[in-house]
């Protein structure tokens, strides 16, 4: 079978565009958890995009979109935040990670954090910002979702989402969110 490598670029004029294409996307991330069978089950994604570009922006709406009612805040601090989300027959643990701060990929290693991208107990989404600054240290990603925001000819308010699949898990959600009506 031919591999299709999958990108997918959505234009955004304002927030409400880039909410709409997340929820597309969260759509798909659903259908991929709950269809398809894989062990573990995990999905890894990264954002890319300046700061402002609107990452935790599109991880707050995409999560909202996949069920979640409580707060995601920027993990800024803290390197990772933890949300629980309810799946059909399971709980899917969400770890979004924002590493601007970290000063050396031995620092969310040291910190337990790798083992998020290992854990077999329970499915598991990971969602990072600023991922370059884990070098070496990070597993290769399913998405590689980056945020542009176009100076000078667009409204402060536009974004360009591009969404480029990185192995077969990555394909399998891009080929569902290219089914999507
Ligand atoms: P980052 O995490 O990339 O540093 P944030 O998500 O924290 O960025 O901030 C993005 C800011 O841009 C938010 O204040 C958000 O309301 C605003 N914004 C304006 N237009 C958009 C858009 N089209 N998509 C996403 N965010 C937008
Ligand atoms: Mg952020």
């Amino acid at each position: 079978m031919t591999r299709l490598a999958i990108n997918h670029t959505i234009h955004c004029k304002d927030e409400k565009a880039t909410a709409e294409a997340v929820q597309m996307l969260a759509k798909a991330i659903l259908t991929f958890y709950t269809s398809t069978p894989m062990n573990p089950k995990s999905l890894f994604i990264s954002l890319d995009g300046d700061l402002g570009a609107g990452k935790t922006t599109a991880t707050r709406y995409l999560l909202q979109a996949m069920g979640y009612g409580g707060k995601v805040k920027s993990p800024t601090y803290s390197l990772c935040e933890e949300h629980i989300l309810d799946l059909p027959n399971e709980a899917l643990h969400v770890f979004h990670f924002d590493l601007y701060r970290m000063q050396s990929p031995e620092e969310w290693v040291d910190a337990g954090l790798l083992e998020h991208f290992a854990r077999s107990e329970y499915p598991t989404l990971c969602i990072i910002e600023w991922p370059e600054k884990a070098k070496y240290t990070l597993p290769t990603m399913d998405l590689a979702i980056t945020l542009i925001h176009p100076q000078e000819t667009e409204t402060e308010l536009a974004r360009t989402v591009e969404i480029a699949a990185q192995t077969p898990k990555g394909e399998a959600v891009l080929q569902s969110l290219s089914a999507l009506p």
